[in-house]
């Protein structure tokens, strides 16, 4: 057996400790005599690792008592309507545009009602991130809604919008759990799992209490409505049983990391080593604004398609896979999360050094 260095953006890189775990409990859980994958979801067992989940994932975020976590399906795609069928009671929103990914949340949004873009950095390929201190946010706007890390085009909103007392709503699929966040600033956050906390097929919704409510647009499905699963502690169905449990190593991996801000100073270190690189480079360039920059999606280019292209290949060849920058974009980008480990970039980098030489 051997093991890539993985840089996809997604379904991501996991652990290599819980996958063993996994492999270990696959058979027999716990004396069990199943797998997790084979057992009722209203089980003991199953309800124990629900419910320690959610535990660890409270404490791993320190998510306030008056917050609900709710592990729901469907994506961050069924996020995009859910946000406005649940919230906008006004039927308008203001969005602020930073990629792909909020873009089509708001286009999403528009089918409920008024989306005003109240900012946008789509001038400059969503290349870095609009000022967002005094924006000029609606006084009948439901929610102000962002993606709060843009896994294509590798930049972060660093310091929250002003919303001027509106909910804030932020997907932050692509950073979850990559460092400390004070929960307290949003009305609504949620992730879809696939990109740093486990295998696709679970997104993870933080919401604040006093927005879960009966009052839904009209025509909104039961099982789109943040109620149902809030009242039913994410057991109203069949929940994505296994992807949870796997999700639940992961936080546990995390606690014994020692939590969210020493991930946050191992990312900020990682990152930082293709970030140098970058910039001292004569051949490869980050794409982004360097105050911008993402921890977690670095994508950079040669300025040669050409050369974009032998260097994947010849970079997939080596073992550093995925390497390809998103289909609308080009170019190369390494995503780098949790489960990377440090010697992953550090031997990317020394690899790019190389081709750059050979490659004059
Ligand atoms: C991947 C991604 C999505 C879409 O998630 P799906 O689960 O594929 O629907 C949404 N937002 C962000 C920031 C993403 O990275």
């Amino acid at each position: 057996m051997s093991r890539v260095y993985n840089f996809s953006a997604g379904p991501a890189v996991l652990p290599e400790e819980v996958l063993k775990t996994c492999a270990a409990e696959m058979l027999d859980y716990h004396g069990s005599g199943m797998s997790v994958m084979e057992m009722s979801h209203r089980s003991k067992d199953y309800e124990n690792i629900l419910d320690t989940a959610e535990a660890d994932f409270r404490e791993l975020l320190s998510v306030p008592d008056n917050y609900r976590v709710l592990f729901l399906q469907g994506g961050g795609n069924t996020q995009f309507a859910m946000v406005p069928m649940n919230l906008m009671k006004n039927r308008v929103a203001d969005y602020i545009v930073t990629g792909q990914w909020a873009k089509k949340a708001a286009k999403e949004a528009e089918m409920y009602g008024k989306v005003n873009i109240v900012a946008s950095s789509q001038d400059k390929t969503f290349s870095y991130i609009p000022d967002l201190s005094d924006l000029d946010i609606h006084d009948d706007a439901d929610y102000v809604y962002i993606c709060q890390n843009n896994t294509i085009y590798g930049t972060t909103i660093k310091e929250l919008p002003n919303t001027k007392g509106k909910t804030l709503v932020s997907d932050v699929s692509s950073m979850f759990l990559s460092e400390p966040m004070d929960v307290s600033k949003y009305g609504v956050l949620w992730g879809g799992v696939q990109k740093n906390v486990g295998p696709a097929g679970v997104t993870i919704v933080v919401i604040r209490e006093d927005l879960i409510t009966e009052d839904v647009l009209p025509g909104t499905p039961t099982m789109l409505r943040y109620k149902t699963h809030a009242d039913n502690k994410s057991l109203y169905n069949t929940p994505p049983c296994y992807n949870i449990y796997v999700c639940g190593l992961v936080f546990k991996w995390l606690k014994e990391m020692g939590g969210l801000s020493v991930m946050k100073e191992r990312n900020e270190e990682k990152a930082k080593v293709l970030y140098d690189f970058l910039d001292a480079s004569n051949m490869f360039k980050g794409t982004v604004v360097p105050k911008d920059r993402s921890l977690m999606n670095v994508p950079f280019i040669t300025g040669n398609e050409e050369l974009d292209k032998k260097f994947i290949a010849e970079a997939s060849a080596a073992g550093f896979k995925n390497l390809k920058g998103h289909r609308t974009v080009g170019g190369m980008r390494a995503s780098i999360y949790n489960a990377m480990p440090k010697e992953g970039v550090v031997k990317l980098v020394e690899f790019m050094d190389n081709f750059e030489k050979n490659n004059r």
